[in-house]
């Protein structure tokens, strides 16, 4: 369940109230006369009249309008920062957030960190010393903060949704509070009808409050036109299409830089390796392209060289998520090929499986994705599917993420708000009652819940401190008992990383080689320990990482993230011990976290199948698992990815006894499969 480790955890840019004099000036005439060049420059004073005088104003304006880079320094110039209060622009996507706040430091002349800063998951550039997960954030909001913007509503990411539902009650009570709530799309009106629905305030005479109800404010983009190709046959690889239309354009197109959607890191890394290939091999202009990837977790200078403006004679071609969708403007793009598709998340209550699938886009990405070829002339949109598909088949909208992901983590962070009464919260998209019920039963079954819904003292309250997905937690707070927690903080560190090995494309034997030198019997998290200590034996160094095919950027990275939770679990009162080479022990404290992923291999089976405990779903070990073809008859997995089948991803062999220790409520209640040997 990879909810919080996946990296499209958001955070927030803050543009603190100035300590130094900001009357230095707004860097040179250049950004100033760029600043002023952009659509929302016109609607400034509006703006500003509009957040004067009403409690929440709702902005839509096409991606590279304007609204997250400029709205907030509008506020900031017109004083809305001053005696210590805080301007506040929450991002879904961790990249974007730091993209953002550097971009405007450099427009106004200072260092990130001094009157711009950001506050993302493990990272807070803020001058503020206190780490702040997203709970503590919300927290640190309300009191700071005088006014609000939820940047991207569009998206309707949970975090979106739940700061949504959260502001709208914290309003009632600080009337003084402004919220800025902007959208690429026209979704306006239902967001304006979600704050309109409110028990109306009694205004007296004269008290000199805003408006409660919403204004919309439309900025008039400049697009320019986009001409839509279609493919005339579906596509059968689309990654291959992909690399034949980007050869297509650079052959038979003006200059202009080219844009590529597709879905992950795996994929792009492939497209980019091919494109790479054909184009060192195509005959006529093979050094005109300079092919990019962007995706989060792209080391800094790797996301510095999307942005650099493209040298002349040259093409840029960038293969990105939809990251680049709206959150992200990319100067020069004026072809954009559309894959039609992307990685969402989706959760099925019954089976109680999250997976992160590869699924097509809606008609209202695919329009997003288009507008980005015509911003700064008239421009093209490939689209990787037919016309037929697109008018029929693509739905127009797609589903808020709160109605199709796991709500473990969400649960727990408005219980750690106060906020007992969950099924009746005021939802700007009401969840499934099913997916609510299951993340109340897996709390309970982790002791984070009592038999009231209360989060428990101290595991409770200790599990909601650490940024982590509460199985982790409860993880890392079972090491504690166990003496195991310095293993399993690295442990943890390793997964919040999305791959720690280096991508294998055309070396794969030689990954797998490379693996064997690390690969534990009992399984990857112990694999973690080995290369997490030969990483150490070697310096940190970059040419062991390369020797061993380690990605040295994700070991900085584990790293970082493991200093800051070694500091969360100083701070909640965990005993930081090693247990040396006893792998039982981190085995017991895995499955203390994780053992509703507990599977068993089907007694029969010799093709590798198991079946998960709770739900009895059919399930696989990855390939790139440690464990793949050895087959433990028992073991718990940390997440799940569906392709043809659903394998499970980072998995540990356990002892079914441990499973009744760590949870002998849950395995009680579960009426399915009697654990019997
Ligand atoms: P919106 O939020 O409406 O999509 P932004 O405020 O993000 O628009 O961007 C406005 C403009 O600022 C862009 O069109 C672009 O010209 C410029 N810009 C934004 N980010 C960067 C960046 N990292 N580097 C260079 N220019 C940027
Ligand atoms: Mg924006």
């Amino acid at each position: 369940k990879p909810r919080l480790l996946e990296d499209e955890e958001g955070g927030v840019v803050f543009f603190s109230p100035s300590l130094a004099s900001s009357s230095s000036g707004y860097g040179h005439a250049s950004i100033e006369k760029q600043r002023q060049r952009l659509p929302v420059y016109k609607y400034r004073t509006s703006i500003l009249y509009l957040v004067e005088t009403h409690a929440t104003t709702i902005i839509v304006g096409e991606t590279g309008s304007g609204k997250t880079t400029q709205i907030p320094q509008y506020l900031k110039e017109a004083g809305w920062a001053d005696g210590g209060r805080v301007i506040a622009c929450t991002q879904p996507r961790r990249l974007a957030v730091q993209a953002v706040a550097s971009r405007v430091a450099e427009e106004m002349g200072v260092k990130v960190g001094e009157e711009v800063g950001y506050t993302i998951r493990f990272e807070d550039v803020t001058n503020k010393v206190r780490y702040l997960s997203f709970e503590a954030l919300e927290f640190y909001l309300i009191y700071l903060c005088i006014v609000i913007m939820v940047d991207e509503a569009h998206e309707r990411s949970i975090s979106t949704d739940i700061l949504l539902g959260l502001l709208k009650k914290i309003q009632r009570r600080r009337p003084e509070l402004r919220l800025i709530i902007s959208s690429a799309t026209i979704e306006g009106k239902s967001m304006s009808a979600f704050f309109q629905a409110r028990k109306s305030r009694h205004q007296m005479e004269g008290e000199e409050l805003p408006r409660m109800e919403p204004a919309i404010l439309s900025v008039e983009g400049r697009g320019f036109n986009v001409q839509i190709h279609y493919v005339e046959e579906p596509v059968s690889d689309y990654v291959q299409a992909v690399v034949s239309t980007v050869m297509l354009i650079h052959d038979q197109e003006p200059p202009g830089d080219i844009l590529v959607f597709l879905t992950g890191q795996d994929d792009i890394d492939t497209a980019v390796q091919l494109l790479t290939e054909e184009a060192r091999t195509n005959r006529k202009n093979s050094s005109g392209l300079i092919i990019l990837p962007l995706y989060s977790g792209l080391p800094r200078a790797e996301q510095e060289l999307v942005f650099s403006p493209t040298p002349r004679g040259k093409r840029k071609v960038v293969i990105s998520t939809n990251i680049a969708e709206t959150s992200l403007t990319l100067e020069g793009v004026v072809y954009v090929v559309d894959s039609g598709f992307s990685k969402q998340r989706f959760y099925n209550p019954v089976s109680d499986i999250e997976s992160l699938v590869v699924a097509p886009i809606s008609k209202a990405s695919a329009r997003q994705r288009a507008g980005r070829a015509g911003r700064v002339r008239p421009g093209k949109c490939y689209r990787l599917y037919t016309e037929e598909y697109f008018v029929n088949e693509m739905s127009a909208e797609g589903i808020p993420e709160m109605q199709r992901s796991n709500l473990v983590s969400c649960v727990i962070q408005l219980k750690a708000l106060g906020i007992d009464n969950i099924l009746g919260f005021d939802w700007p998209a009401s969840p499934p009652p099913e997916a609510m019920i299951r993340a109340l039963e897996v709390l309970y079954s982790l002791g984070v819940l009592d038999d009231d819904a209360k989060l428990t003292s101290p595991t409770g309250f200790q599990v909601a401190e650490i940024p982590l997905d509460p199985m982790i937690s409860k993880m890392i707070l079972s090491s504690s008992e166990l003496g195991c927690a310095e293993e399993i903080l690295t442990i943890a560190a390793m997964l919040s990383i999305q791959s720690i090995w280096v991508s294998s494309r055309g070396a794969q034997k030689e990954l797998d080689e490379a693996k064997l030198r690390f690969a534990a019997a009992e399984g990857d998290h112990v694999t973690f320990l080995n290369v997490y200590k030969g990483f150490l034996q070697s310096g940190k160094s970059s040419r062991w990482c390369h020797k061993n095919f380690i990605n040295y950027q994700s070991m900085k990275k584990v790293i970082e993230i493991r200093e800051q939770l070694r500091r969360i679990a100083q701070r909640i009162g965990i005993v930081l011990k090693s247990c040396e080479s006893d792998t039982q022990v981190v085995r017991k404290a895995v499955t203390a976290g994780f053992f509703a992923n507990a599977c068993r291999l089907e007694a029969s089976s010799q093709s590798g199948l198991y079946k998960t405990v709770r739900g009895s779903q059919e399930v696989y070990i990855h390939p790139s698992s440690v464990l793949f073809r050895v087959n433990p008859k028992w073991v718990v997995y940390h997440s799940l990815v569906s392709t043809d089948r659903q394998y499970m991803r980072n998995v540990i062999s356990i002892d079914p006894s441990w499973l009744l220790e760590a949870a002998p409520h849950f395995y009680q209640q579960q009426r399915l499969n009697p654990i019997v040997h």
